[in-house]
């Protein structure tokens, strides 16, 4: 049984058929539809020689045992945001499940290396807000006491969510022992964004996932009548901050591939007839390097004390969340570029704006890439995400190639 992209396609497809709607993927973790896909999987796997089972943080693990131990790790996750796409997450998975099948087959069931499977749990964290839940249990970053009284929409609580599907939230950290005897870990994840798109390019190598910081920012001014008050009278809010909005996009541009975006303004009264009194927004600064981030993020500072100034206001900051860059391994790196030009011919290597599982692996010390296949016009969580067949065959001979690849550089090391 050599690779076969096309199968991965079909599997993809009949999965779509399994679990989406007339509005998109429902495989949202730990419900119905989520341990529906996860069965459906598991009976694909059950016809390889190989061992299944779930951690304690109800990521699924599917074993190929080999000569040596030392695993090699590929990985992506079943769950999907409500109203998803067919590809996210799911072709990591099903991309990965076709690669094992070639290396059971090709070695007669014991390559040189062990390669396992895994299908992180709720990667979206779109039910409890919590995402990457089940990598961070395995990379020992978890924050499970603090997540444990999270609620979803209806009242349930995350503990009973993952109670019904088999976790216990006191056990969770005994995720971490699967990290024993893990070599590599590789991702192929659909790009999400209009990069490679653009660049006529299929496939890419990911350099890292950028850092984040997010930030609230408020300005205070003084409310007034918008009849009485003349202009140099006011202390406007909302031009301070309207200032801010257009310079943190100058900040960003001085970055090849830094982004920052003002995703939410509210303004107080909030209404037609007065100056605005006081204006919160929120800033959300990426990039894939500790100094730039750090400096845009210092820069957006300076630039609402000065535009506070400039309007008579004040203005003051709290940090909503942050997280430090995650750059892969620069020899995985190596080697997904050769695989990724075996493949197209071509290739281009980028950050991720987006977080993903790879991010939590590497934080664990464990050598990490990941690969992105291209998305038709960069839209992702929503049900017309889609890429070109031929590209998805593609990235399943490229991710193919990888796992040889390092397949042999983990067998020489050991
Ligand atoms: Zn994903």
């Amino acid at each position: 049984m050599s690779l076969d992209p096309k199968r991965a396609v079909a599997e993809l497809k009949e999965l779509r058929a399994l679990t989406a709607d007339e509005n998109g993927a429902q495989r949202v973790a730990w419900t119905d539809t989520w341990l529906k896909a996860r069965e459906w999987f598991a009976t694909k796997v059950k016809r390889l020689p190989v061992e299944q089972h779930h951690d304690a943080a109800g990521n699924s693990w599917v074993t190929l045992p080999g000569a040596s131990e030392k695993s090699l790790l590929i990985g992506g996750h079943l769950d999907s945001v409500p109203n998803g796409g067919w590809l996210d997450g799911a072709l990591d998975e099903i991309a990965g499940l076709e690669v094992l099948r070639r290396i059971a087959d090709e070695f007669r069931g014991r390559p040189p290396v062990t390669v396992r499977l895994v299908d992180w749990a709720d990667e979206e964290g779109a039910r409890f807000g919590r995402s990457l839940l089940g990598s961070s249990a395995f990379a020992g970053t978890h924050s499970i006491d603090a997540d444990r009284g999270r609620t979803d929409r209806d009242g349930v609580k995350l503990e009973d969510a993952l109670r019904r599907c088999g976790v216990q939230i006191d056990k969770f950290a005994e995720a971490e022992r699967e990290q024993k005897n893990a070599a590599a870990y590789l991702e192929l994840h659909i790009e999400q964004g209009p990069v490679l798109e653009r660049m006529g390019l299929p496939l890419g190598v990911v350099l890292g996932t950028k850092g984040v910081e997010r930030h609230n920012v408020t300005f205070h001014g003084q409310e007034a009548h918008s009849g009485s008050t003349p202009m140099n009278a006011r202390r406007d809010a909302l031009a301070a901050a309207a200032k801010l909005a257009l310079e943190i996009r100058n900040v960003a541009k001085k970055h090849e591939d830094a982004v920052c975006t003002m995703g939410s303004v509210k303004t107080f009264p909030g209404i037609v007839t007065a100056v605005v009194g006081r204006c919160e927004v929120t800033l959300d600064q990426r990039d894939l390097d500790t100094k730039v981030l750090a400096q845009m993020y210092r820069e957006a500072q300076d630039a609402s004390q000065r535009f506070a100034a400039e309007e008579h206001c004040t203005v003051d900051w709290s940090r909503l969340w942050n997280i430090e860059p995650v750059p892969f391994h620069p020899h995985l790196l190596d080697l997904c570029e050769q695989a990724v030009r075996e493949t197209s011919g071509s290739s281009h290597r980028m950050p991720s704006g987006p977080l993903h599982d790879a991010a939590e692996v590497a934080r664990a010390r464990i050598p990490t890439v990941m690969m992105f296949v291209q998305s038709l016009k960069g839209i992702s969580h929503n049900k017309i995400e889609d890429t070109k067949e031929e590209h998805l065959e593609m990235s399943v001979v490229a991710l193919d190639r990888l796992a040889s690849k390092t397949i042999d550089w983990i067998a020489k090391q050991s």
